[in-house]
This record gives C-alpha cells, structure tokens and sequence, in this order.
C-alpha cells in the first residue's frame, strides 16, 4: 500500500512536478503515520523522490512509521518553507501541487513567498484517490466494521427502559476500545423516543422508555480507519407506524444497495431510496442524504447524493443510509457501508437489520 507511489504516478497527467501534503488525512494516506494537526508536511515529486518533514517531536517516531519517503527534521532557523524550497531547487520544482480546499490563506501566502515557484491547486487529487480503495485498505476497514459490530451485539443486551442514551454512548465507546478500536470516528449518537428525529441528535440524560425506538450511529477508528454503522431497535412493542417506518426505511435502503455499483452516479443510487420513501408518503422526512464516502475521514468522498451527477468509481467504499424523521415524534435510520465494484457491491456490514424488540 504504498500511496507516495501512486501520487507520483498521477503528477504527469496534471502537469504538475511534485504535490505538497499538509492535510492531516492525506499526510497519513500517504505516509501510514498519523501525527496531529500542522505538524509535518510531506513532498511527492515526479521522479518518486518523497519527503516527509516534521519537528523533533516525531522524528524517530516518523523513521519508524513512514513508508517510502526521507524524513527531515524541522528546526530552528531551518523550517517547513526553508527545507521545500531546497526541494523546489533541487527537483527543479516549477509548478507544485497544493492542497486547496485545507490550506489557510495565510499558509498560502507565506508559502507563496517562500518557493520560487508556482503554486497548483490540487487537492482533488487526493480526494481522487482516496475515493477507490486498495485491497489493504478494505481489508483493515472490514476489521473496523466487525469490532463496531461486536460493539453492537453486546449493547443490545444492555438497553432497557430506565438506561440513559448518554449511558448506551458511553458503553458504545468503552466496547470498541475493549475490541480494539484506537479511537471513535465520531462522538457516537444515541437518540430515542421523540429525539429520535434528531438525525444528529446528542445522546443526552434521557432514560429509554418502553415503546421507543433507540437510534445508534456509531464507529470507530482502526489502523486509521474508520467504520460506520446506525441501528434502531425498539424496546417493549412497536405501534403499527413504527413498524411501517421501520419498514419502509429498511425496503428504501435495499433499493439504494441493489441499485450501488461502480459507474452509477451518486444521484441515482439515492434515488433508488428515495422513491421508496416518496412512494410511502414519507418523503419530506428524509431530509439528507443516502450515503457519503468513508475511509481515512468519517466523511469523504464520493457522496450519494442528489446533487452527485458523477459517476460512483468501482472501489468506492460507502455508507447506505436512508432516514424518516417524524418530528417530535420518532426517527428510524439504518446504515451499513457498501464497497462498491463493477457490478454490484459488497456490504460490508453483516448486523442483522430485521427489526428487533428488546
Ligand atoms: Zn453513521
Ligand atoms: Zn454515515
């Protein structure tokens, strides 16, 4: 899984001699180091060539994590713009890829003035990229989905009228750091009952009454990759509308798998969820969309979206995530993450989905 490789195989088709990284997820991308924030910064030229740049802090810990690049170490009157610009002079940078949808004005501007050379807008190389998963990297995001899963069958035995959602969160949490887990990809969402229509609701001091549905969108972070997954399960007995919701939710999500595969555009694969739920009458209640892209970032592309008239790319890993929120009423939402290939996909998620009463 060598990625400084395959950002120098695309610099020739962009007429661009090297790409600069400083994006925290693109550095690690590339790398397989994973360090915080602004501190380090990494060069990928055309001929291969491939440095990775931090400060003292990180330096033997870069040595033993970086694949594929020389590390050099910031210091005092020798920083990140000092060491590129002998980089610049000794490839003979002339026009060098940057990161714009990251970079601050400010960082542009000083770094503008620091390399004798132009700066290139190119951050969707990455994105490109990051898009189309190797074999590696779905093998490691299948481990993230299982621990979240294992997560997931034990919470199940926990949820009872009386149980808090910010107690289920909490229990979330510990449960995939117990199944080795390194981090969240996000604060978990635990809703229930009427904060249920929430779709980002915040778990709070609530107690889970009997005859509620309970929403769980929850993930975790491993060997720096995320997972994803929502499940809702009643407890006590369900109305006959919260059976149809329930339903209707699911059917809508089936469409949206059946119809995900590699070349379909975003727009289409939403679609396909989106008029089963129109279909039942429930379509102002699902106000966002299908799915969006997962990997390195809880949220990155491609997008199953409305808006998305390109097509999805064979590789492609992501989520499956139709809702109906009936407000102040209740919300069911059930997500699980594709990968996406020539002609189907493969789901990458295995919880049951049939609806579950505790
Ligand atoms: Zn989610
Ligand atoms: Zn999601």
């Amino acid at each position: 899984m060598d990625h400084f490789e395959k950002i120098a195989a695309r610099l020739e088709s962009r007429d661009l001699d090297a790409m600069l990284l400083t994006n925290e997820a693109n550095r690690f991308y590339a790398s397989g180091f994973r360090t915080a924030g602004t501190d380090g910064m990494a060069l990928v030229t055309r001929d291969g060539c491939c440095y990775y740049m931090t400060d003292s802090r990180y330096t033997e810990a870069a040595e033993r994590h970086v694949r594929g690049a020389v590390i050099q170490e910031v210091g005092a009157g020798r920083g990140y713009a000092a060491l590129l610009k002998e980089a610049v002079q000794r490839h003979r940078i002339r026009r060098l890829g940057f990161e714009d949808a990251y970079m601050t004005v400010r960082e542009h501007g000083a770094l503008a003035r620091a390399l004798p050379c132009e700066l290139v807008p190119a951050a969707d190389l990455l994105s490109e990229l990051r898009a189309v998963k190797d074999p590696e990297e779905l093998e490691i995001m299948v481990s993230a989905q299982r621990i979240a899963e294992r997560a997931l069958a034990e919470i199940l035995n926990e949820i009872r009228p009386g149980v808090t959602e910010k107690e289920i969160a909490a229990r979330l949490q510990y449960l995939m750091l117990h199944h080795g887990a390194e981090d969240m990809s996000f604060d978990p969402i635990v809703v229930s009952g009427p904060n249920g229509s929430l779709p980002h609701g915040v778990p709070s001091e609530k107690a889970i009454q009997s005859g509620e549905f309970v929403t769980m969108d929850f993930g975790c972070v491993y060997h720096g990759y995320c997972s994803d997954m929502t499940r809702t399960v009643a407890v006590g007995s369900v109305t006959d509308e919260m059976r149809r919701v329930y339903d209707t939710v699911l059917e809508a999500q089936r469409a949206g798998i059946d119809a995900a595969r590699g070349g379909v555009s975003g727009h289409d694969v939403d679609k396909a969820a989106r008029d089963v739920i129109d279909g039942a009458g429930y379509g102002p209640y699902f106000g966002h969309s299908f799915g969006h892209g997962v990997g390195v970032e809880i949220h990155e592309g491609p997008n199953a979206t409305p808006s998305n008239a390109l097509p999805l790319p064979a590789g492609a890993v992501i989520s499956a995530e139709p809702g109906i929120y009936l407000p102040g009423k209740l919300g069911v939402r059930i997500e699980d993450v594709l990968y996406l290939t020539e002609d189907g996909c493969r789901n990458i998620t295995l919880a049951p989905k049939d609806l579950v009463i505790l």
